[in-house]
């Protein structure tokens, strides 16, 4: 298959897209968080293809992304007060809610799971896509599975290329990282995946709120039954992977890997480029901002030279946070 890249500015390649989703083909496009495979959340043949492009395993659901509010009867029932609490204060934007399912739901985007997980992007070409084609979209990040999330066109190509007819061109993703994922079906609400709606955020608007496994992915039992894809080893670049917490165990760890052969670089924050000599080294923006922005496609241009990454911390304010969970995720620790 040919994969063809588009301007979002292209109106009418934009009525092609739509008319590929309405066919029952998939489309990546971008989005304020991450560039998503999508696909008709309503056709399980369409959405079988999203798995197979990407690698997915069965049991890792998929989010249902919409446009607006009328959708939402169809995607899920028993709504809570929570979601209209949070939809007021943060969507469009980079929340997703896990919700209990509703009918026109298969079996596929939720792998079998009696809950469902919506969310509304704030971003122009995504909403676009999605009224023009006049469903929702059932979308995953638009990478191979494992492989790290794609921030703009040119990483969905590099993945996918062969395996999806259409890409949209939208520029880079402002925000970086993948949604905050929020579980209201349970006793209290639970954040599943941390990302830049954070739980200081969420607790200013919700009642009660708790977020499971703030840092580290391997004391996961409750973690991993409530979101399925969290089990995996993810995010991963096509490298070793070392995270450093501060310019000396960053040194250390490069020097280490040298002496045992292996091409190098260090991710370092703009700040501290100055401490690193001759070594290799990438700069990433100091502010959590602007390293969650970029950190994907620096791990993305790292791994095509070099076979041992060191990634220095990020600043925890923010989305720092969770762009060190996602780091955690993808390292060998
Ligand atoms: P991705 O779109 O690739 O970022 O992955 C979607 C994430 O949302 C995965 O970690 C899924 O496990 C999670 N997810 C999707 N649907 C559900 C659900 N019904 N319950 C819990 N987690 C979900
Ligand atoms: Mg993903």
């Amino acid at each position: 298959m040919m994969t063809e890249i588009i301007s979002s500015n292209d109106k009418k390649a934009m009525l092609r897209a739509a008319e590929l989703i309405k066919r029952g083909e998939t489309v990546a496009f971008p989005t304020e968080t991450v560039y998503g495979l999508g696909a008709n959340a309503f056709d399980e043949d369409a959405v079988n293809k999203i798995f197979e492009a990407k690698g997915r395993p069965a049991d890792n659901p998929l989010i249902v992304h919409i446009e607006n509010m009328n959708m939402i009867g169809d995607i899920a029932v028993g709504i809570p007060d929570d979601f209209y609490t949070l939809y007021e204060k943060f969507m469009p934007g980079p929340l997703t809610i896990i919700l209990h399912r509703g009918k026109k739901i298969g079996d596929k985007v939720t792998a079998g799971l009696d809950t469902v997980a919506v969310r509304f992007p704030r971003h122009r070409t995504a909403s676009e896509l999605i009224k023009k084609s006049g469903c929702p979209l059932a979308t995953p990040s638009a990478n191979l599975s494992a492989h790290i999330s794609p921030t703009t066109a040119r990483h969905v190509y590099d993945d996918l290329n062969g395996r999806i007819p259409l890409i949209i061109d939208g520029g880079e993703c402002s925000v970086g990282i993948e949604s905050t994922v929020l579980d209201l079906t349970g006793e209290i609400p639970l954040v599943l995946r941390p990302g830049a709606v954070t739980l200081d955020m969420l607790r200013k608007v919700l009642k009660e709120v708790e977020q499971l496994n703030k840092y580290s992915p391997s004391d996961t039992g409750l973690f991993c039954n409530k979101s399925p894809g969290m089990k995996y080893r993810h995010y991963s670049p096509n490298a070793d992977l070392y995270i450093a917490n501060d310019g000396k165990d960053a040194k250390f760890l490069y020097d280490t890997a040298l002496k045992d052969g292996k091409k190098t670089v260090i991710i370092a924050k703009a700040a501290n480029a100055a401490l690193y000599g001759d070594r290799n080294i990438l700069t990433i923006p100091d502010d959590s901002k602007g390293y969650a922005k970029k950190i994907y496609s620096l791990l993305r241009l790292a791994e095509q030279s070099y076979g041992f990454i060191v990634c220095e911390k990020p600043d925890l304010s923010g989305s720092g946070e969770s762009v060190l969970n996602r780091l955690i995720k993808a390292s060998n620790k």
